[in-house]
Parts: structure tokens; sequence; C-alpha cells
């Protein structure tokens, strides 16, 4: 089942009969009627701001959340190396590696394993560590659009 399917049977995105490509003109002098405003001029500067202050938004790597609709996200690339010290790293790879594979069950049930990663959320190096790798993300030229539950 394709992306369509799964979202037609979460949502009423299944109803659609015909694919339109709807543009700003039209989109405004239906929101003029639904808004009530009755005024094509002003329900046009509404949409116009609106369409700029979202753009703006987004080009400086916020994301926009319209609840019971949909979400933009500008999305980031994939931030890249380990977002723990060298000490905790290293104790995090020998257990893997004696663990090798187990299983992520294995992992959750593991004291040692916990007091592990306990160690790691407590340790200032690992903290800054992982701040460094959020800071080398960057903002990339793709926004993703998710539709909400109850869309
Ligand atoms: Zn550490």
């Amino acid at each position: 089942m394709g992306v369509l399917g799964k979202l037609a049977r979460k949502n009423s995105l299944g109803n659609v009969k015909t694919f339109n490509m709807l543009g700003i003109q039209q989109i405004t002098q239906e929101t003029n009627q639904k808004s009530k405003i009755n005024n094509l001029e002003t329900t046009k500067k509404v949409l116009n701001g609106f369409l700029a202050v979202a753009k703006q938004k987004l080009l400086s790597g916020e994301s926009i959340n319209f609840k019971g609709y949909f979400t933009l996200k500008r999305l980031t690339t994939k931030p890249t190396g380990s977002k723990n010290c060298a000490k905790h790293e290293k104790s995090l790879n020998e257990f893997k590696q004696a663990n090798k594979g187990k299983g992520i069950a294995i992992f959750a049930k593991s004291a040692k394993f916990k007091g592990l990663v306990q160690e790691t959320r407590n340790c200032k190096d690992c903290q800054s560590k992982k701040q460094q790798l959020i800071k080398s993300t960057k903002p990339t030229n793709r926004i993703s659009l998710k539709v909400s539950k109850e869309f």
C-alpha cells in the first residue's frame, strides 16, 4: 500500500476524486467566501501576508505547526560523528562489541548499559559533544509537510 493509501485510512484524504493544482487566486476567492471577509482585496492581503511570514519562518530554519491541519518542517543535514565524549564512546563501543548480535532488548535490560547511559547524561563532556553535534547540522533546501491525524 502506498503512502496515499495509508493516509486515506487514517484521515479523510481518501475522499479525493480528482487531482487539481490550485493557485493563490482560487484559494483567495474561496478563502474570501469561507472567512466571510467579503472583500477580495483584504483577503488577498491577509493571504499574501500569511505566505510571506510562513516563507520567512521556514527560511530562518523554524518549523510551523497548524494544529489539526499540517506541520511544515525545514529539514536539516544529518549530524555526523559521535554524541559522546571519547571516554564514554569507548565504553559504549566496548559494551556493544561484547554484546554483538544480541538485539536491542538485551541493551534495554542490561543494568550495565543503563548505568552507562545515565553516566553519559550526567557527563559535561558528553553534553558539550552533543551540543556541537546539534550545531553542526545545517538547514537544507527541503521542507517536509506532514498532515495531522485529524486532517
Ligand atoms: Zn562523557
